[in-house]
């Protein structure tokens, strides 16, 4: 349904968020509730039921009994379940948007964008049976053939931050199911509606129960996952400290983890940048979600003078961004996710102040009308920041761009590279060989050159380096088949029934 504006309607249903386990929705046990909220209006507006150590046992049990039928299920038939899901997906985007906007705050629009780019995936998903082919080698040695193929790991889980509850669980759970495997999904708390409304349309598209779990809850389910000896893998997505926890403790009990961090990442704008284009593109990713994303631009690095052409034009546009309920289709940002990020934030401009750094915009005590319980922060700029002050070296995860003026590009290119951080990065310029040298020499994961936000498409991988990511394998794409699926090897003979008595040497081909 939409309303005159052409929006899609509000998401209201105030109905106690639950599980989604063995194709059923069954309320989690123990009696454990944590408030949503609507962070425009700072309301809550439904509450979700946290799982307990038994729910756990309940899900695992479920995802383990379905596991075997699945991955003997041949993948051009996973595949075609697959497609019919990405159709639902499809046509299920507004609604899925509205439900993003009313518990995350994102703007409509991003809500929107975040649905597109999880579709990708599912699509790229559809062709598994392409993705699986093995490696096949006739005549190893006389009689001999030998080949690799590539087996599910059985039941997996993903754990997925709040900052995009569509999108990071689609990183994971198509692919995971595509080649082969159960999947449990614990989604944030924060934002936890979309994940059950995904769970419920990949049922409709054929599904088998048990095949796609969800289990709401907090730390107890985590480490009810971590534990359980059944499950093979575990894919986190979310702040460092928790990723570190999640690899360390997932190897610990012997399971396959990737576990991807949180990011402070720069732009590098050299002094032959377009101005205008990279003012624009430099707005949009660090205030864009409001700063809420891995990917944000949170640094601007201003080579040599720069910052004179820059930074006016940097004030005026922060200055000027529409701030609204994100159900307002021109709103450029919304609020933030809860009354804790807002005062965390609020914190940082004051450290920022405190330690010496020019704070141009103040984004503190902001106020949206009609909305005045909202968790709403104005857009924040910071110039003259060094990198030994916190806001420069932290995650902030908020609207808070913070300048800093370096001599050179290898100055600049030192400056990232020595963060602890490496998620993604970008270099606006209009010189081919910057371009290139910046791209070589930097330790980042993800290299944006004249593009600010670079997230891979979903056929390339997604991943930080450093301390943005604890693991080897990057999400989706050829990364995310080879985390999900084991490889074999066989090797094979048939003799025509010629026996030359009993081998006792190494075989030599
Ligand atoms: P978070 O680490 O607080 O939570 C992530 C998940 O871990 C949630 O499901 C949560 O329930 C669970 N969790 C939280 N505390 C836990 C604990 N003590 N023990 C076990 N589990 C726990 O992250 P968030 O605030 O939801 O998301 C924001 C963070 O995620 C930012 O740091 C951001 O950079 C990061 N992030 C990274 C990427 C990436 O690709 N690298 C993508 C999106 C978000």
């Amino acid at each position: 349904m939409k309303d005159q504006n052409n929006a899609p309607a509000a998401y209201t249903d105030n109905a106690d968020v639950v599980n989604f386990i063995n194709g059923q929705v069954v309320v989690a046990t123990g009696g454990r509730k944590q408030d949503v909220y609507n962070p425009s209006t700072g309301a809550v507006s439904r509450q979700v039921a946290l799982s307990s150590s038994d729910d756990v046992s309940a899900v695992v049990a479920a995802a383990k009994a379905a596991a075997h039928a699945w991955a003997d299920t041949p993948p051009i038939r996973r595949a075609r379940v697959m497609n019919r899901f990405l159709q639902l997906m499809n046509e299920n985007t507004d609604a899925m948007a509205a439900m993003i906007t009313a518990e995350h705050g994102k703007v409509l629009t991003d809500a929107q964008g975040e649905v597109a780019r999880g579709i990708d995936v599912i699509e790229f998903a559809c062709g598994i049976p392409q993705l699986l082919k093995g490696d096949y080698t006739e005549q190893v040695s006389s009689g001999i053939d030998n080949w690799t193929m590539r087996q599910p790991l059985g039941v997996v889980a993903g754990i997925t931050p709040f900052n995009f509850p569509c999108m990071v669980p689609c990183w994971m759970f198509p692919m995971a199911i595509a080649t082969g495997n159960t999947f449990i999904l614990k989604p944030s708390e924060r934002d936890p509606s979309v994940a059950i409304f995904m769970a419920k349309l990949f049922k409709e598209a054929g599904l088998p129960d048990g095949v796609f779990n969800v289990i709401q809850g907090d730390k107890v389910v985590v480490d009810g996952l971590l534990e359980h000896p059944d499950v093979a893998a575990i894919s986190f997505v979310g702040s460092t400290p928790i990723a570190q926890y999640i690899y360390e403790r997932g190897a610990h009990f012997g399971k396959r983890v990737q576990a991807l961090g949180g990011a402070k990442n720069h732009m590098i704008i050299m002094q032959d940048a377009d101005i205008d284009r990279t003012v624009d593109a430099l707005v949009g990713a660090a205030y864009g979600s409001a700063g809420e994303r891995c990917m944000a631009i949170s640094v601007a690095v201003l080579v040599g003078d720069v910052g004179k052409k820059i930074v006016p034009a940097l004030i005026e546009r922060t200055k000027t961004l529409k701030i609204k309920d994100g159900m307002h289709l021109d709103a450029e940002m919304g609020p933030v996710i809860t009354k804790e990020a807002l005062q965390r934030i609020e914190n940082y401009i004051a450290i920022g102040v405190e330690q010496g750094a020019d704070l141009l915009v103040d984004g503190r005590g902001y106020k949206v009308q009609g909305h005045d319980n909202g968790f709403y922060v104005g857009g924040t700029l910071f110039d003259n920041v060094t990198p030994e002050m916190r806001i420069y070296k932290e995650e902030i995860f908020g609207p808070v761009l913070v300048c800093v003026h370096v001599g050179d590009l290898g100055a600049a290119v030192d400056l990232v590279n020595r963060h602890e951080f490496g998620n993604g990065v970008s270099c606006f310029t209009s010189d081919g060989h910057t371009a290139r040298e910046f791209a070589r020499r930097i330790q980042v994961g993800m290299v944006g050159v004249n593009v600010p936000i670079p997230v891979p498409m979903s056929w390339h991988g997604f991943g930080g380096w450093k301390r943005s990511l604890f693991g080897d394998t990057h999400a989706y794409g050829e990364e995310g088949v080879r985390f999900y699926t084991k490889q074999k090897s066989i090797m094979q003979r048939w003799p025509e029934n010629i026996s030359k008595g009993n081998e006792f040497i190494m075989p030599t081909m």
